[in-house]
């Protein structure tokens, strides 16, 4: 499967995951060392890990449903140091739910061939959620390790899951 797989890491930011943080989703500090070692084989494998981060301007609407975050250029904007990107590895920001979407992520994957993703990161049923759907409506085929993503709450996770299981059908891996 490697070089048509990639990993994705979805949001695993200072401000989502710091205790305290603007948008902390406690859940997500749990996920950090099963996460940790599925990238250093993905790394080991030579499949290309590709971080999908939340870059907002500080007067986003999307502050008008949520606190601010992640605001580009910021500490919070940064992923966890345990998580820290190596060099040479793709850094797409998103100011959406999707990671597809106004951004170069789908170029991106189409031109390293990937047509396989492998989601990591939070929120499950958020950020997660909505792009494996896209991914999938995009021709992708898409698997969640379970212990590599997590929830505002176990309700909301367990959700997005059985969804992300039941109705978009990812690949088994
Ligand atoms: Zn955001």
């Amino acid at each position: 499967m490697s070089g048509s797989t990639a990993v994705l890491v979805i949001d695993m930011l200072e401000d989502f995951i710091a205790p305290g943080a603007p948008l902390e989703v406690p859940a997500g500090r749990k996920i950090v060392p099963a996460l940790a070692e599925r990238l250093e084989r993905a790394r080991a494998e030579g499949t290309p890990v590709i971080y999908v981060c939340d870059a907002h301007a500080p007067d986003d609407p999307e502050f008008a449903v949520w606190p601010p975050h992640a605001i580009q250029g910021t500490e919070g904007a940064q992923v966890v140091g345990d998580l820290a990107p190596r060099p040479g590895e793709r850094i797409v920001t998103k100011t959406s739910y999707s990671g597809f979407y106004e951004t170069e992520l789908e170029a991106e994957l189409r031109s390293l061939g990937v047509d396989h993703l492998v989601m990591t990161g939070v929120v499950t049923n958020i950020c997660v959620l909505y792009t494996a759907a896209d991914a999938l409506m995009r021709g992708f085929t898409v698997t969640v390790p379970p212990d590599c993503v997590a929830g505002l709450n176990e309700k909301d996770h367990a959700f997005a899951l059985r969804q992300i299981t039941d109705v978009l059908k990812p690949a088994q891996e």
